[in-house]
């Protein structure tokens, strides 16, 4: 088995510092935190930004500056952004960051709805569109699912060249109004995919750590932060991301999984 690639969300869009004080919002809050998930063996870090009120920007201006104060910190981590963005952002706001070449971005690959009010929207035109701003700027899409048809999307960009193969997925369980963080949805998925596309998990909320535990054992990957989890047990708060990352690291090695480096993690999705 391959070894396991944690990657840090830990910041988000969504959650606030009233879900728990840890979450970042300015940039030293966001090296910070950063630098807790690296230290505790996470080879990437899955990012959004904030202004300095907690408000989520696309402002590619303040990615290049958190992506700066990261790299003084961890200068091997791997940086991907995010170009889901938060739910009410324009396609084009939503892209901005992708300009400054980080080596991974997310792509989401179809719409869902996303909690009681909200919805995430991309038509295939869209995620087209994203594909190929990605590929001009050297940037490789992290496939975001959230639905089993977003596979199949995704696959089929795939077959049609829009998307590079082999691809690597994320497998997002548990958001309320998508496919939720049983364990059963994670292994049908897994089983969709080509031999040599690889995939990481994040499950939402209390999912988090026994979707990882599943994905340690079925040689996936792990997704893991503030982003989708505030908690590090029941009704106990995290005290940073690291603490989150620190958790799936001593299961992988409970489970006889090695945690990967930077350089291997890179070699492994082939960036
Ligand atoms: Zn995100």
């Amino acid at each position: 088995m391959e070894k396991l690639i944690i990657t840090a969300a830990i910041c988000g869009a969504e959650v606030t510092k009233e879900h728990n004080p840890a979450v970042p919002y300015t940039v030293s809050e966001i090296a910070r935190e950063a630098k807790s998930a690296a230290d505790a063996g996470a080879a990437i870090i899955h990012l959004h930004v904030r202004d300095d009120d907690g408000t989520p920007t696309q402002s590619k201006e303040r990615f290049a500056q958190c992506i700066a104060a990261i790299r003084e910190y961890c200068p091997d981590t791997i940086i991907q952004v995010t170009t889901g963005g938060a739910t009410w952002m324009t396609a084009d706001e939503r892209l901005a960051p992708v300009e400054l070449s980080p080596e991974m971005a997310t792509l989401d690959c179809g719409t869902c709805n996303f909690g009681d009010d909200d919805m995430i929207v991309n038509s295939i035109r869209t995620i087209r569109e994203f594909a190929k701003r990605m590929d001009e700027f050297g940037v490789k899409p992290e496939i975001e699912v959230f639905e089993k048809g977003m596979v199949d999307t995704a696959l089929e960009l795939c077959s049609k060249g829009v998307l590079k193969s082999p691809a690597h997925f994320n497998f997002v369980l548990g958001v309320k109004g998508a496919m939720n963080g049983d364990a059963r949805n994670l292994t049908f998925l897994a089983d969709t995919l080509p031999s040599g596309f690889t995939y990481t998990v994040s499950g939402i909320g209390r999912h988090e750590m026994p979707l990882a535990a599943a994905a340690i054992a079925m040689g996936g990957h792990v997704r893991v932060g503030f982003e989708d989890n505030v908690y590090i047990e029941k009704g106990v708060l995290a005290r940073s991301n690291g603490e989150l990352v620190e958790k799936v690291a001593r299961m992988a090695g409970e489970l006889g999984r090695q945690i990967a480096s930077p350089a291997e993690a890179r070699r492994i999705l082939n960036l």
